[in-house]
């Protein structure tokens, strides 16, 4: 699946890298979620291929970010 993090709306709560923590952590740079870096799209820190063994949990981090930053597409 690949997902997309609107960074600019991230508000930095931390459920995503919490729930997710394969995929999402934290960019101590500017306090914003990013994609880990095995799963980056060209190195963009905001898009992701992830493996489907973590479908579940990405769903999860998407459902939890309480600004609706995190975008999922199949
Ligand atoms: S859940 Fe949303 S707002 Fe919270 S850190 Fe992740 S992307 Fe940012």
């Amino acid at each position: 699946m690949k997902v997309t993090i609107n960074r600019g709306a991230c508000i930095d709560c931390g459920v995503c890298y919490a729930d997710c923590p394969d995929v999402f952590e934290e960019d101590n740079a500017d306090s914003t979620s990013q994609i880990v870096e095995a799963y980056r799209i060209g190195g963009d820190p905001a898009v992701g291929q992830v493996p489907d063994a973590l479908a579940k949990c990405v769903r999860s981090a998407a459902d939890g970010c309480p600004v609706e930053a995190i975008r999922v597409e199949e």
